[in-house]
């Protein structure tokens, strides 16, 4: 397998020699512990298992992170050091079976004439023909997570329609799917194991070490997301990560990406234009 940059990194944990053909759950996520937050469902789902093998790719460098505290002094050649680290001892914790780290630069990943990104990752998506990819959520507001969305729905739509994933989830991070219509919901419970998600989530020290708690505030939305879900029942679940389902946009290739998703954010406006108006005419 020949990757457009010379310095992407295919980590095994356990040393395995084949690791990608074994993996049936794909995450894809823009940065170092953008998996650990969003695809936490199907890193779950693998954990010692037999049969089943996460894959993780993150598809920049960690270059231009923040930096506070104990790494105010870290060049950037350094900071990147520190994060690709930090996302394999996360691989190390949560016994992926293989992580990709592919070392674009953000204006790569956010460029929408550079083919490089989509077509290494149609060549990790064809080694490793996985049941369920997990990636950024379309609606989230962070334009380097809309790259990585973007080009892993056209690389999904050039797979020959057999190798084609199960399910494609568009998963949360910078933004939540509450907003979302509940039975439009992708509703992924991931109670169990807390202890890990702690763990996989505390592993990011460098960007957490300057006050942003993004462990506690992933572990929060998601015991907001079982609490608030449904008004009416009572949990039965303290932990729901939210999906917005993709796979129509790859099973059916000639869906446009942006009527489907304003498709979901139409629904929400009717309903609550709907509730509104009728207490109020
Ligand atoms: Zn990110």
């Amino acid at each position: 397998m020949k990757f457009h940059n010379a310095n992407t990194r295919l980590f095994v944990p356990d040393q395995a020699p084949d690791p990608l053909g074994r993996i049936t759950h794909l995450g894809i996520g823009a940065h170092q512990d953008d998996l650990e937050f969003m695809a936490f469902h199907g890193i779950l789902a693998c954990f010692r298992s037999v049969e089943k093998w996460f894959g993780g790719v993150t598809c920049t460098d960690g270059a231009g992170s923040s930096r506070t505290g104990d790494y105010a002094d870290f060049t950037d050649e350094q900071m990147q050091q520190v994060r690709i680290q930090e996302q394999e001892a996360a691989a190390v914790v949560g016994n992926y079976g293989a992580m990709v780290q592919l070392g674009y630069p953000s204006s790569t990943v956010k460029s929408p004439s550079d083919p490089s990104l989509k077509d290494d990752l149609l060549q990790i998506l064809s080694a490793t023909r996985p049941d369920i990819v997990y990636t950024h959520n379309p609606a989230d507001k962070h334009d380097t997570h809309i790259g990585v969305f973007a080009a892993t729905i056209q690389a999904l739509r050039e797979m020959p329609q057999a190798d084609r994933p199960k399910a494609v989830y568009g998963c949360e991070v910078w933004r939540g799917l509450d907003w979302m219509q509940d039975n439009e919901k992708v509703v992924h419970n991931v109670a169990a194991h807390e202890n890990l998600a702690a763990a996989l989530n505390g592993v990011f020290d460098s960007q957490i070490a300057g006050g942003k708690r993004y462990d506690l505030a992933t572990l929060g939305r998601r015991r907001a997301n079982a609490t608030y879900f449904e008004s009416h029942a009572v949990d039965d679940c303290e932990s729901v990560a939210f999906a917005m389902d993709l796979t129509p946009l790859v099973t059916d290739p000639s869906l446009d990406i942006v009527d489907y998703v304003l498709g979901f954010i139409h629904r929400f406006e009717a309903d609550v234009r709907n509730k509104l108006t009728k207490r109020l005419e």
